[in-house]
């Protein structure tokens, strides 16, 4: 479990308390150096940074770009958890950001300006010299690296195989021999994982012109590739697995020895911070797992990641201190998991890993369904009238909750308050033999009994729950503080304890 020593940077001085898989035990076998972070465009409200990392051994140099396009998100999340990688050879410059303007506003241009002007990523040059701001800073990148690569990611709104009017799940290369040959082998990487033939990466040649990737090529000689996955039918974290897989691939064949490419947070994260998963697989309702990666991020010392089941099956659990499952369906959840990845998570708390579950998440770590994960002594009673409602709900808080989740909330200075509720379980404890009753926290004082549900059912029974489970600790909320104003705190100091922090 991690000890919230790490937070307050007592971290070296505590071997009782190894995370699962900490950044120093990655460190130590690899020949990472620390990176570099300076920012470009800086002192203007474009300002973003820019990571360089370092092998102990030469290679090559790539420039990697994430983020040109406010609303293609999948390029900058792999370029950030790049910047976490670890190379053996070569050296990588990577700007996860690189419209910081339009990703905030989630639009493809920069807020504000209309047309090519607005587009980022039609600046470079044609002829002359980059046209505007950030392009000019970015181009700066190139001429004093001199790289010999330079990765873009994109995202297309289709998937060129079956609509050709979109460059989605495709790999663009600049006219050269070597790119070409480069992008079979990537792409031959990326369906090896794609089970429906219409949803296959395509291999197009020339970046548009006006695009950072054509005008490398052309401007300075240098090879470029734009790696374009498909924002239609995937959630995030499968196209970030198909950017990281293409990356991977594509460092790999440089010869640079990258991280393993399930690496979403490895040895380059400073090990002050608490590494939180949040699950994005199906299952999740729409926009919850975003939703709660926003709110979880507004702690500090907390860097959060969306992951898919998939990732947990390929045992990523272990690069963090905590895993979240937001709103959506509990069961739908446990089904993407499958039976492998509910162990994985299982195994994950009882070595010392945080489960946090939050409505879905708390029907997921009960433990009388058959798809239950059993980390927390609580079974969900009334299972018939699971859609009893959505609204406000009065809670209360016990003392041990008051004086563990309360601080800096609004709630902070009463006993009695609402909360939002959207169908969450309804907890008694679940008698199992082996692990701990669980503690409440908050407890249901109002009632939501609609479609059918009966009255009296929900007042008295505990909102909020957890126990400790094998070295790890698990907490359930069955209502919904981070859709609440002013309740955020709550997840907060959930997260503080499910890191270590106190008994
Ligand atoms: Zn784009």
């Amino acid at each position: 479990m991690l000890c919230v020593a790490r937070i307050f940077g007592l971290w070296p001085l505590i071997s009782a308390c190894l995370p699962v898989l900490a950044a120093q035990d990655l460190a130590q076998d690899s020949p990472w150096k620390v990176p570099q972070v300076t920012l470009i465009a800086k002192g203007t409200e474009a300002e973003t940074p820019c990571w360089i990392l370092t092998a102990e051994e030469t290679g090559p140099t790539v420039l990697i770009v994430g983020g040109m396009h406010g609303n293609e998100p999948s390029g900058a999340a792999v370029a950030e958890q790049i910047t976490s990688w670890s190379i053996g050879r070569g050296q990588l410059i990577v700007v996860p950001r690189a419209n910081v303007l339009a990703l905030e506003a989630e639009q493809r241009r920069t807020p504000g300006k209309l047309g090519d002007v607005g587009d980022l990523n039609r600046q470079f040059p044609r002829d002359g010299e980059p046209s505007a701001g950030i392009a000019t800073a970015l181009w700066g990148l190139l001429e004093i690296h001199d790289p010999d690569w330079v990765i873009d990611l994109h995202e297309g709104f289709d998937f060129h195989r079956t609509n050709p009017k979109s460059v989605g799940s495709s790999i663009i290369h600049c006219a050269d021999a070597r790119a070409e040959a480069l992008a079979l082998k990537l792409i031959a990487a990326v369906d090896a994982t794609i089970e429906e033939p219409g949803q296959r990466f395509d291999r197009l040649r020339t970046p548009v012109a006006g695009s950072l990737a054509r005008a490398a090529w052309e401007k300075e000689g240098v090879r470029s590739m734009i790696f374009e996955t498909t924002t239609k039918s995937h959630v995030l974290s499968h196209r970030v697995r198909q950017h990281r897989l293409l990356m991977h691939t594509f460092l790999s064949e440089l010869g640079m020895q990258p991280s393993p490419a399930a690496t979403v947070i490895g040895p380059g994260i400073a090990p002050n911070q608490i590494r939180v998963a949040v699950f994005d697989g199906s299952g999740t309702g729409k926009g919850a797992a975003s939703t709660m990666r926003s709110v979880l991020e507004g702690q500090t010392g907390c860097i959060v990641r969306l992951i898919g089941s998939p990732d947990v099956r390929a045992g990523v659990l272990s690069q963090f201190d905590i895993v979240v499952h937001p709103g959506g369906s509990g069961s739908a959840q446990a089904k993407a998991l499958g039976v492998e990845g509910r162990a994985q998570e299982v195994a994950f708390v009882r070595a010392g890993g945080g489960y946090l579950g939050v409505c879905a998440g708390a029907y997921l770590a009960s433990c009388n369904y058959d798809w239950s994960l059993g980390v927390l002594d609580a079974q969900v009673i009334d299972r018939k009238h699971w859609r009893r409602g959505v609204g406000g709900v009065d809670v209360e808080w016990t003392p041990l909750g008051k004086r563990t989740l309360a601080g800096g909330s609004s709630a902070q200075e009463v006993q009695l308050f609402e909360i939002q509720y959207a169908n969450g379980p309804i907890f008694l404890p679940g008698e199992v033999e082996g692990i701990p009753d669980f503690q409440a926290l908050l407890v249901y004082r109002g009632e939501i009994a609609k479609n059918g549900a009966p009255k009296g059912v929900m007042p008295s029974t505990a909102a909020v729950i957890r126990s400790s489970f094998g070295q790890g600790r698990a907490m359930a909320f069955s209502p919904h503080p981070e859709k609440t104003d002013g309740l955020h705190a709550l997840l907060h100091n959930s997260l503080l304890w499910l890191a270590g922090d106190g008994q």
